[in-house]
């Protein structure tokens, strides 16, 4: 009997989630790490393939001075040997070779000539001199002389800066030893002359001394990379030293592009997945509060008793609950998707129209009572309300109804209701008891007459005296009593009649008028006047004729209840109608005892009675007969004494059934 379930059985998202939300995790890690590691070896293996150029080509720049340092000093011995210190050697031959050797690519600064004793000759060019010295010269001289071979001096610094490299080598001349020749190199003038462009484009170079100092370089300029360098040194020339460093490789273009790309790439599809992921756990968590909700109302809704029943604009059954499943008697399946005529529309019971429009302000919720039949059979009273369905965008979809089951409490109406009328019946009967000596003398008056009228006839007619017109006139009085006596009996019954409780179309004074004709002997037995002041225009009501009447006797006989200790001459009950705002009112003032404040508010009450054989509730029944007529019975003091008490009734509308 339950309705399908909305929503399918919950999946448990929470352990497929996490797989499913790993891999790309992993799959995103594992290509940043190969991207990583690819390009850290890509750079490693560039790195060490110009560390091995570097070393490479500083071998080649090594060998390459010292082969220019040593040819430099082979021509220097050379002119030396060829023209010796005497005097051929300021000979101009001579000095063109040596200014020769000074202007060529041999980087040298100056030449010196030394005598045997090692005392200076000649500095040329001349603008050198005078040459500054190493201070470890005359040790070199020493040494040149010692060994016969040139002598190398460390490296040294001139007063302007300039680093020099001097070399000293004996001179021969003739198989004699002549003299010294002192070369002296400019480290940057060699630097200058024998770096190719091609290494200075690619390497710093730099010579050294034994400390590591750098003394002259190929620029000063510091871009180069300090983790590829390459230091060699010249043997045996005083520590001198090169030191070559690559300058920093121009980053290739293409692999970076390449790499930036994929970084690129993986940051998008890493903040794609992270934002996926945030979407899908937001979704998750809707569809589960979604899913609690659903929940909740099923739950909330099968646990009400009010029965629901959702329908389209055709009136097509959508939707019911438990509790109408169960008002009915149909199942869920058989009901939903359902169009008109229902199951459990009983037949002959006019239906409501299912409405397609909704008011201004969007509620328009009806209310109706009506007739179900459920499937045994049985008919079932039923209140709907019916409000309006509205979708997600506004539109009115159909009708939700909550349907009450008010059998039970129709039962109880009209079980009330009966005995209300039983009451009242009663009261009218109770009433007529009290009048019944009063009324039983009324009626005795014309049946007396009756009897002496006819008595007469009988002893005329045994008397053999027949007088047709004394005849006529007799019969006619008998005729007349036994009418008046007819009417009294036809008023008792009327009045005590079970009333069959349909409203009708009826005048309020002609109402009165039948009740002080019932009252008509008991007035003149209790010697109370009645003065009667009918409105002519007064408006007609629809009312239950007997009840009214039932009222009017009531107040009479009050009235003239209240006047019992008032003298005989002021015992007067005044009885006035007129129409007041659209209603009928009567009035009935008496001049008795009144009414004392102290019981005023119990006087309407069930069984409240200050008379002796009272039984207290004539009032009780008047008020709710006007009630029933959606009128009022209220009370105030009168003027002159007495009381006024007073019967509103609007005009009403007649009973439908
Ligand atoms: P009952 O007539 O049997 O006593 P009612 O309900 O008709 O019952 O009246 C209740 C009480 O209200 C009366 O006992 C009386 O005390 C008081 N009462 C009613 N009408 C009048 C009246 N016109 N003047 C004074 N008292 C009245």
């Amino acid at each position: 009997m339950n309705p399908p379930p909305l929503f399918p059985a919950a999946p448990q998202p929470s352990r497929t989630g996490k797989w499913f939300w790993r891999l790309p995790a992993l799959a995103i890690t594992v290509l940043v790490a190969v991207i990583t590691l690819s390009t850290w070896l890509g750079l490693s293996q560039e790195h060490e393939e110009r560390r091995a150029a570097l070393v490479s080509d500083t071998l080649w720049m090594e060998q390459n001075l010292r082969f220019h340092f040593e040819s430099t000093v082979d021509q220097l011995a050379r002119i030396g040997n060829e023209f010796g210190i005497g005097g051929e050697l300021h000979s101009e031959e001579a000095q063109d070779k040596v200014r020769e050797l000074l202007q060529g690519d041999s980087g040298l600064f100056a030449i010196l000539w030394l005598n045997s004793d090692g005392e200076m000759l000649s500095t040329l060019p001349a603008s050198a001199a005078p040459v500054q010295l190493s201070r470890e010269h005359p040790v070199a001289v020493m040494r040149a002389r010692t060994l016969n071979r040139p002598a190398y001096v460390r490296p040294y610094k001139q007063d302007d800066n300039a680093w020099m490299f001097e070399v000293v080598l004996p001179v021969f001349g003739a198989n004699d030893f002549n003299g010294y020749a002192v070369g002296i190199f400019s480290l940057s003038r060699v630097i200058e002359k024998h770096v190719p462009w091609w290494f200075a484009e690619r390497y710093r170079i730099a010579f050294s001394d034994d400390f590591d100092n750098e003394l002259a370089s190929t620029t000063t300029s510091n871009a180069v990379s300090s983790n590829l360098s390459f230091g060699v040194s010249f043997d045996q020339m005083g520590g001198l030293g090169i030191r070559v460093e690559a300058y920093r490789a121009n980053a290739r273009v293409m692999p970076s592009i390449v790499v930036g790309v994929l970084l690129c790439f993986t940051l998008i599809l890493t903040w794609s997945l992270w934002a996926l992921r945030t979407r899908m756990t937001r979704l998750q968590e809707t569809e589960s509060a979604l899913r609690h909700e659903h929940a909740f109302r099923l739950a909330m809704e099968n646990s009400t008793l009010v029965g629901l029943r959702a329908s389209d604009l055709e009136g097509r059954t959508t939707h019911v609950n438990n509790a109408f499943c169960r008002l009915v008697g149909w199942p869920a399946e058989t009901l939903v998707g359902r169009a008109p005529p229902m199951p459990f529309w009983p037949e002959g019971v006019e239906r409501q129209p299912v409405s397609d429009r909704v008011d201004d302000e969007g509620g328009a919720a009806r209310m109706f009572e009506t007739r179900y039949s459920h499937r045994d059979g049985t008919r079932i009273d039923v209140l709907i309300y019916e409000a309006p369905l509205f979708d997600a965008n506004g539109h009115h979809t159909g009708w939700m109804g909550s349907v009450l089951d008010i059998t039970e409490r129709k039962r109880a109406e009209a079980l009330a209701r009966a005995q209300q009328e039983q009451l009242e019946a009663t009261a009218r009967l109770v009433t007529m008891g009290e009048m019944a000596s009063t009324l039983a003398h009324e009626i005795n008056q014309p049946l007396s007459a009756i009897a002496s009228y006819s008595a007469g006839c009988l002893n005329a007619l045994k008397a053999g005296r027949y007088d047709e017109r004394q005849f006529t006139d007799i019969l006619g009085k008998i005729n007349h009593q036994a009418q008046r006596a007819g009417k009294i009996i036809h008023r008792i019954y009327g009045f005590v009649r079970r009333s069959e409780s349909r409203r009708e179309r009826m005048d309020v004074n002609a109402a009165i008028l039948e009740a002080t004709g019932l009252l008509e002997a008991e007035s003149l037995r209790r010697k109370v006047r009645l003065q009667i002041e009918l409105a002519m225009d007064l408006i007609a009501i629809h009312g239950e004729r007997v009840m009214i009447e039932q009222v009017i006797v009531n107040l009479l006989r009050n009235g003239m209840d209240a006047m019992r200790d008032t003298p005989e001459d002021r015992r007067v009950l005044h009885v006035h109608t007129q129409t007041v705002d659209g209603m009928a009112r009567l009035m009935v003032e008496d001049h008795g005892s009144g009414i004392p404040p102290e019981i005023a508010d119990r006087l309407f009450d069930s069984f409240f009675t200050t008379k002796p054989d009272g039984m207290g509730m004539g009032l009780k029944i008047c008020r709710s007969i006007a009630e029933q007529h959606s009128g009022r019975l209220w009370f105030e003091p009168a003027p002159h004494g007495g009381t006024r008490f007073y019967l509103q009734l609007p005009v009403g509308t007649p009973d439908a059934d």
